[in-house]
């Protein structure tokens, strides 16, 4: 059995940037090079940002910091998250941390493969034309591999079709569509173009094929077999909280899983949280984190009913057992990967993983931020912690700045209604006060 690596960095939230980077470095997350050429804003030069978009006025940043203590498969990460909602690294990490004293987190993800769909209507008989498009498998393969033959050349490429019939819809008014499934192994890229390119190149075929007419060929981002799973778990006593037993916590934590399981609003909020964790590092990387919103949410729904995308259970043993599945097909080459400063830092950061580990951080992330959540809501709720927290963008927001973030901040704290009102008593007072 591999050791595990385990690697906490203690009190990193108490040191100021250059003790941060000194405890990356000293813990092994980033080499003094790297450390010495980190340049703090990440940003993105004008050119670069004018040549990415249309329309471009300026560039728009988000704060970019690491979720600490994930050991995943045995081995411990950092992992980088650009987000604007406090709590979400606070309680990433927390949770990171407790259960990488138990074993952290297990994955495993399926192979790779991406879908395009051609999208056929008017078909003078499907029947004829399912049968058809299946005999002329190869040549659709062959078709759409010599669009974009450099994937192919990787070891990768468009290797098997399936065609599915939808009948017509009465109550919508919809009429019967062909839809030809093509499964691409896209590798380390997520693949959106080089699918787009292989769609549109096999539509003239498909539509002599099946007599039908091409509305369009486009990737599906509802990615059902780029699978990734994470699994934790943790004894009973580890999760005490307060005056809660760990028995109690684990219970209430099944029971929630429970109700977010039968209850599309609890599975909506439920899902949310989870997504905290997973956005945060999908946008971190450069991946395209609204097809990663679009493909999860739907895979929520695949049963029919909008449901919880985690679980948790009670082990054989008595522990807590949390399991999370989504599709993730993200990449590590493609799109802004290699150009975005804040990408190519996060990369880095996490020793260059490949996409399928990239994929086993991603999913724990979603899974330990999911955790943290539930056990703060069966427990003291969530905004003692979350407010604690957004104290300080109240306090920004009341127009404090330099050292009256914290001042006001820590004032906030401690007063019941916490709210921009009183940020902005408490930040006149205090400027008051030095004026006297
Ligand atoms: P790119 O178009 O940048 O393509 C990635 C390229 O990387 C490949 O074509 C390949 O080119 C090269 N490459 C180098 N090494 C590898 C490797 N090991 N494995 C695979 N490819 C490798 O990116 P994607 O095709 O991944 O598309 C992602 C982009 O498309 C994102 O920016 C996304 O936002 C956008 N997009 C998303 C859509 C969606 O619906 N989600 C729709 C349209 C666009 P080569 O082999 O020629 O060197």
């Amino acid at each position: 059995m591999r050791e595990k690596d385990i690697r906490y960095l203690e009190k990193f939230y108490q040191k100021n940037k250059k003790g941060r980077l000194e405890a990356l470095i000293q813990s092994g997350f980033l080499d003094e090079e790297k450390a010495a050429a980190f340049n703090d804003d990440l940003a993105l030069a004008p050119e670069i940002a004018d040549s990415m978009i249309e329309n471009q006025l300026a560039t728009y940043q988000l704060p970019f910091g690491l979720a600490l203590n994930f050991l995943v498969d045995d081995v411990a990460y950092v992992v980088p998250m650009a987000v604007e909602e406090p709590s979400v690294l606070a309680a990433a990490s927390s949770a990171a941390k407790l259960f990488a004293a138990h074993g952290g987190f297990q994955t495993a993800v399926t192979p790779r493969t991406m879908i395009g769909q051609v999208i056929l209507t008017e078909i003078p008989d499907c029947q004829k034309a399912i049968a058809v498009l299946e005999d002329e498998e190869i040549e659709i393969i062959q078709t759409a591999n010599q669009a974009h033959p450099s994937i192919v050349k990787r070891g990768g490429g468009a290797d098997a079709i399936g065609v599915r019939h939808i009948e017509a819809d009465v109550a919508s008014g919809s009429p019967e569509f062909l839809i030809l499934h093509l499964y691409i192994e896209t590798l380390e890229a997520m693949g959106a173009n080089i699918i787009n390119t292989m769609m549109e190149a096999i539509i003239p075929l498909v539509e002599e094929l099946s007599g039908g007419k091409a509305l369009m060929g486009i990737l599906s981002n509802y990615a059902t077999e780029c699978l990734a799973t994470a699994t934790c778990r943790i004894p009973a006593d580890a999760l005490a909280k307060g005056n809660w037993s760990g028995e109690e916590v684990r219970d209430r934590i099944i029971l929630a899983s429970q109700a977010a399981t039968v209850d599309p609003y609890r599975a909506v909020t439920h899902n949310k949280g989870i997504m905290n964790g997973i956005d945060a590092v999908v946008l971190a990387t450069g991946n395209d984190w609204r097809a990663i919103e679009a493909g999860a949410h739907a895979y929520a729904a695949r049963s029919g009913q909008y449901r919880s995308l985690s679980k948790w259970t009670k082990g054989d043993n008595g522990d807590l057992v949390g399991e999370l599945t989504l599709p993730l097909p993200i990449g590590t080459v493609g799109g802004s990967i290699s150009f975005h400063p804040g990408a190519k830092m996060a990369h880095e950061l996490m020793g260059h993983p490949d996409a399928e580990t990239l994929e086993s951080i991603i999913v724990s992330a979603g899974l330990a931020q999911n955790f943290s959540a539930m056990r703060a809501l069966v427990t003291e709720g969530i905004q003692r912690g979350h407010m604690g927290l957004h104290s300080r963008s109240l306090a920004i927001s009341a127009g404090a700045i330099g050292e009256e973030i914290a001042i006001v901040s820590e004032q906030l704290k401690q007063v019941k209604n916490m709210n921009l009102a009183t940020a902005q008593e408490i930040l006149e007072k205090h400027r008051n006060s030095r004026t006297l």
